[in-house]
């Protein structure tokens, strides 16, 4: 563990194991693969938030977190590589006082949807959370021709813009970012934005008149969800954490 890190808190241990949990379960299940990261608000400096070294997500575990301040940068002069994009948590974490989990994820489904003008809408009541259809940031438009990662403060301001005061944003040409206000809300939010970009393609593809949930029934399904919606994790961390 990194010596920025108390390790009399018992608080911040389950924190942290949490966050090796989400890791371990979004590449399980193919929301993260070699790329792609979580990360926590600290439980202790909310300013500050807690992500693993560069370093595969499902290969993470507590002695790989790093602790970033309010501009993303390590604190405790630990000089381990950082991920690239941690950018992107920092600016939501600056923006967002509510969110105290972010993914970031390049997951294959949610792809088509971020470069098409067909929204990501929820198609069962598992996706209430994407009410309104997930708005896309299109970097290209404040950044001109770019790599299309998110590698400064800047370009982490204008995607916690875009995400606005929603659960997800789709990024043009590159992923998505699932918020929440808790580790386990954001890891199924991620879980289930792929799951329903896969569902509404394929609805898409027979060929009819595809029905979405309304705004109504998506808030009273997310409203309905909010109730058990802490069920699967232990199932995935199950899952996850025996491989
Ligand atoms: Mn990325």
């Amino acid at each position: 563990m990194s010596a920025s890190l108390p390790s009399d808190s018992a608080s911040l241990a389950q924190h942290l194991d949490d966050l090796v949990v989400a890791n371990r379960v979004l590449a399980k299940y193919g929301v993260l693969d070699g790329f792609g990261h979580v990360s926590i608000r600290h439980p202790e400096r909310p300013g500050h938030f807690l992500l693993a070294r560069s370093l595969a997500p499902e290969l993470v575990t507590a002695a790989d977190i790093m602790e970033f301040d309010e501009d993303s940068n390590a604190v405790g002069g630990d000089a381990r590589t950082p991920y690239l994009e941690r950018f992107i948590h920092g600016e939501i974490y600056r923006a967002r006082p509510d969110v105290n989990a972010v993914v970031h994820s390049h997951s294959p489904s949610v792809i088509p949807f971020a470069g098409s003008s067909v929204r990501l809408r929820p198609i069962y009541h598992m996706a209430g959370f994407l009410s309104g259809g997930a708005p896309v940031f299109d970097i290209r438009c404040c950044f001109g021709a770019t790599d299309l990662l998110v590698r400064c403060r800047e370009h982490g301001e204008a995607l916690a813009k875009t995400l606005g005061a929603q659960n997800v944003a789709l990024m043009r040409g590159h992923g998505f970012v699932a918020v929440g206000s808790d580790v386990r809300i954001a890891v199924y939010r991620a879980m289930y934005t792929e799951t329903n970009a896969s569902l509404q393609q394929k609805a898409i593809t027979l060929g009819g008149e595809v029905t979405y949930l309304s705004e109504e029934e998506a808030a009273k399904a997310d409203d309905t969800m909010a109730g058990v919606m802490f069920r699967p994790w232990e199932l995935w961390k199950k899952k996850a954490m025996e491989d």
